[in-house]
């Protein structure tokens, strides 16, 4: 990251004092292949004091995955003991599987005055922002759907049937883009860092 953004990491030595103002709750958003986790990587290792929230999910790990870093790898009944308690923040069924946010890990975050990162689908920013209407939205946007596909394709992760879900998913997500209050292009992934950055770093300067 040190060579993507030498001057942003500089200008951003000082964090705001989260503690004295209210916490932001960040939202992400992108088709799966878009590159938000590369994304999501960045700019929590800009602002070192900002949380992410692990999702818990149903999905098998992938390759490389590690539970309680990646996801919080759980079985599908205990998700849904999970609904039943209330224990989401929000839940959602992507690609057939659940995913959902501890309401835990969220309250206490805004609690504590700290920023909370939340890499979440369209369905799931629409259920916090109806409960944190000043959530700060980001969608990431492939430059376009042939090029996702090329993406998750090469990325090798996917069986064919289920690279078919994603692009069919993307093109609804991409549709709803106007729920959010910014998009960033993932066309040039430095450019694209440098904006989602640029984003963060307006709201937590209070700019
Ligand atoms: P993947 O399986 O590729 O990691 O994620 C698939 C989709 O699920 C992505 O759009 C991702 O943002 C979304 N997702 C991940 N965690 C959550 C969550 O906690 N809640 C919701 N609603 N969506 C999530």
């Amino acid at each position: 990251m040190d060579r993507v953004l030498p001057s942003t990491r500089q200008r951003l030595t000082a964090p705001a004092p989260a503690a004295s103002r209210k916490a932001f709750i960040f939202i992400i958003s992108a088709p799966s292949g878009a590159g938000k986790t590369t994304l999501r990587k960045a700019a929590l290792a800009v602002f070192t004091d900002m949380r992410y929230s692990v999702s818990f999910t149903t999905r098998p790990p992938r390759p490389g995955e590690e539970n309680g870093r990646d996801y919080m790898f759980v079985t599908a009944p205990e998700f849904e003991a999970g609904i039943r308690g209330g224990r989401w923040a929000e839940w959602a069924r992507v690609h057939g599987n659940y995913y959902g946010t501890s309401a835990d890990v969220l309250a206490q975050s805004l609690e504590s005055g700290c920023d909370i990162l939340l890499d979440i689908d369209v369905q799931g920013a629409r259920q916090i922002c109806a409960r944190f209407p000043e959530s700060v939205t980001i969608f990431i946007m492939p430059p376009s759907l042939e090029v996702l596909r090329r993406r998750l394709v090469l990325r090798g992760t996917d069986r064919p049937e289920v690279i078919a879900m994603r692009i069919e998913n993307a093109g609804r997500e991409m549709a709803q883009r106007d729920v959010y209050r910014h998009v960033v292009v993932n066309d040039d992934l430095e450019t694209a860092i440098t904006e989602l950055i640029h984003i963060i770093d307006s709201y937590r300067h209070g700019g």
